[in-house]
């Protein structure tokens, strides 16, 4: 059976990128689709692990060469979203996050329609937000200030998201996750085909 394709989307700093690795370690059958960004690695970043890091030109052809499911500018540089590496993990069976942006979310949806489910990850308050991306040590304050005001701007798509988590302890957030994830895949409607689903004894 197709894996589910999830997308995960949270304003920068909430703390998605720690949830999903605990969920990872935890959870078997669920993967996260590569992205391809111009942004520069961060302290410790791998390329083809954390992100695959091109240059303009380059994500320039892959984006002409219909290469990408979806992809947007977020704080001043691309992201996006590989098709094939998208199809590939659904095959084989594996639940498929992406982990992108309020713009990339919309786009999916259209393109996916059904085929898809949400998710929008809060932080508890606005100040925990800033000592979050603050602490995380890794952007300029520049940066930061952006990704801040961006934020108020996510905020306004989070209606449109099937699932709401505030992460307020990674514990909580990270147990309310693995229980959206166990739900969807007990759906009835996700027989192969979507066929109805035939059960014991009919
Ligand atoms: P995102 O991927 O959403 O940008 P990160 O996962 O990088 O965010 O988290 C941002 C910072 O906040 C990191 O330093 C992380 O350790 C910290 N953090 C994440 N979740 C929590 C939490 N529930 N409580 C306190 N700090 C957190
Ligand atoms: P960061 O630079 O902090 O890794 O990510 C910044 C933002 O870009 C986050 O909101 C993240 O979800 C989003 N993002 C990462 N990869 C993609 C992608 O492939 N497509 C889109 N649309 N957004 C992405």
């Amino acid at each position: 059976m197709r894996g589910n394709l999830i997308i995960i989307s949270a304003p920068s700093g909430t703390g998605k990128t720690t949830i999903l690795k605990r969920l990872f370690a935890e959870v078997k059958g669920v993967t996260f689709s590569v992205s391809h960004t111009t942004r520069g690695p961060r302290a410790g970043e791998k390329d083809g692990v954390d992100y695959y890091f091109v240059d303009q030109p380059t994500f320039q052809r892959l984006r002409e060469d219909n290469e990408f499911l979806e992809w947007a500018e977020v704080h001043g540089n691309f992201y996006g979203t590989s098709r094939r590496e998208v199809d590939r993990h659904l095959l084989q069976g594996l639940d498929v996050f992406l982990d992108i942006d309020v713009q990339g979310a919309r786009q999916v949806r259209e393109a996916a329609g059904g085929e898809c489910f949400s998710i929008f990850i809060v932080p508890p308050s606005w100040e925990e937000q800033e000592r979050r991306l603050t602490g995380r040590g890794t952007d300029s304050p520049e940066t930061i200030r952006l990704r801040l005001l961006n934020a108020r701007k996510e905020m306004q798509d989070a209606g449109l998201y099937d699932f709401l988590i505030v992460n307020d302890t990674v514990e909580q957030a990270v147990d309310t996750l693995r229980a959206i994830i166990i739900a969807q895949r007990s759906r009835t409607r996700r027989n192969p085909d979507g066929l109805p689903l035939i059960l014991p004894g009919q």
